[in-house]
């Protein structure tokens, strides 16, 4: 063997690189502000679970357990997986931490990669990132509304309200079998006709044939009956109620009676967040109500409705929106000789105190260098210390973009930049 192995990411899973990290922080920060005027706290879980956590909650029937997950022995002979999505997670820990002592609802929020052994193309991979919240201890769907519009408010404040929401509702334990066996006798006849994927839906789970997205299924479920015209009375109300609520709030949706999610868990309200600008996947968002999964999974009978936003998709939108700026320091500090370096540095760490971005050059060069050292990173700003300015208490300011220059007083240097960075986008840490 060759010593000279090339050693590359595993398939479908990526490095995420600056300027892109800038668009996750973004999402990651105004996510976090926004959910916690809601009252969600965020949690961190393993990323690793027991297999048979997945298999129970998500259901042995669904595509993610079926086919996609990272499953393995450890060591001790166990069998564990890769979470592919963090409900499950978030429902092992509310039951094992005893969240249902603490008062209803309990709301919390995490984020973190998911892993599904899918086919990679573009907007989907094996190892992905989501956002997501889960909302424990109320079947009334004021919390449904609360989160859609926590959701509308996030995507507002991202810059993204064009996107389009999508409900529906899939019934409840007591009004699904009836419709599925509705559903079955209408899909019978084209059985034979159906893509492999739906051919195995249609013994496993054949409500999951109403969202495939393959051409010759959509044709062959034309004229499908509805889930909405065979719900119960509950489910019904439960329905409408989410309806009226979304719209006092002045929250856009569609009623898409085609939009089953891919878990079993869920019920009554399914919800789904896509885009235009996406392609194929276009999905942003999705969630829903899963009245039955923490009794489910050996907890109490609570309720609970939640949602997750895939992250490379969110990025892949803003990015779109983003201009091409590729964003370098605020401040350059050009010190000339090793008294002016002392000072330079000194000045530079004051400077970043405050959140602003500082680089420094290098005082043995030549200030020519140290110039074009400053425009190769795309500074907003020079800074030049040379004797003469350190003498007079003083110093000579560059605004590299239009060429404008000053001198201004030392003592003043922290305010003259804090000002400056009111119009432009090189604060660090600050949420916009
Ligand atoms: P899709 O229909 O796109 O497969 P899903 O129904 O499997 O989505 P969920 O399990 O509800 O999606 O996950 C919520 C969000 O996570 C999706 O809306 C999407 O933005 C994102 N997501 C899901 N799977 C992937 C993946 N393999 N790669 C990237 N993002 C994903
Ligand atoms: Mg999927």
């Amino acid at each position: 063997m060759s010593g000279a192995e090339k050693y590359r990411a595993l398939k479908g899973m990526r490095d995420v690189l600056p300027p892109e990290i800038d668009l996750w922080h973004r999402v990651e920060q105004t996510a976090a502000a926004v959910f916690e005027t809601y009252g969600f706290r965020e949690i961190r879980t393993p990323i690793a679970e027991s297999t048979a956590l997945f298999t129970r909650g998500i259901g042995e029937g669904t595509d993610i357990v079926e086919k996609e997950m990272y499953t393995f022995e450890d060591k001790g002979g166990r069998s564990i997986s890769l979470r592919p999505e963090g409900t499950a997670s978030a429902v092992r820990c509310y039951i094992e931490n005893q969240l249902h002592t603490l008062p209803s609802p309990q709301k919390y929020y995490y984020s973190g990669p998911m892993f599904r052994y899918e086919r990679p193309q573009s907007g989907r991979f094996r190892q992905f990132y989501q956002i997501g919240v889960e909302a424990f201890g109320s079947a009334s769907p004021v919390l449904d509304a609360e989160l859609l519009s926590m959701l509308r408010q996030l995507l507002v404040r991202l810059g993204l309200p064009e996107l389009n929401v999508q409900i529906n509702s899939i019934g409840c334990e007591a009004c699904r079998p009836t419709y599925k066996k509705v559903l079955l006798e209408f899909l019978e006849g084209s059985r034979d006709g159906f893509c492999p994927d739906c051919q195995r839906r249609y013994m496993s789970n054949p409500l999951r044939i109403l969202d495939c997205k393959v051409e010759r299924c959509v044709g062959l479920r034309q004229g499908a009956p509805r889930i909405t015209d065979h719900l119960c009375e509950d489910c019904r109300t439960h329905f409408t109620t989410l309806q009226t609520l979304l719209s006092k709030l002045e929250i856009p949706f569609v009623v898409n009676h085609e939009m089953v999610r891919g878990l079993d868990y869920y019920t009554r309200t399914a919800f789904e967040v896509t885009s235009g600008n996406l392609g194929a996947q276009n999905a942003v968002a999705a969630g829903g109500r899963y009245d039955r999964l923490v009794k489910e999974c050996g907890g109490p009978d609570v309720p609970a409705v939640g949602f997750a936003l895939g992250m490379e998709r969110i990025a892949g939108l803003l990015k779109q929106l983003s201009s091409a700026e590729t964003g370098g320091p605020m401040v350059f500090i050009a010190a000339m000789g090793e008294y002016a370096l002392y000072e330079g540095l000194r000045i530079a760490e004051k400077l970043r105190s405050e959140g602003i971005w500082v680089e420094t050059g290098d005082s043995a060069a030549s200030l020519k260098s140290q110039m074009r050292k400053a425009d190769r990173l795309a500074s907003e700003y020079v800074v030049i210390l040379g004797e003469d300015e350190l003498t007079a208490g003083e110093f000579t300011w560059k605004r590299l973009k239009d060429g404008s220059d000053g001198r201004a007083p030392l003592a003043g240097i922290g305010p003259f930049f804090a000002e400056r960075m009111v119009s432009s986008r090189k604060r660090v840490n600050v949420v916009e």
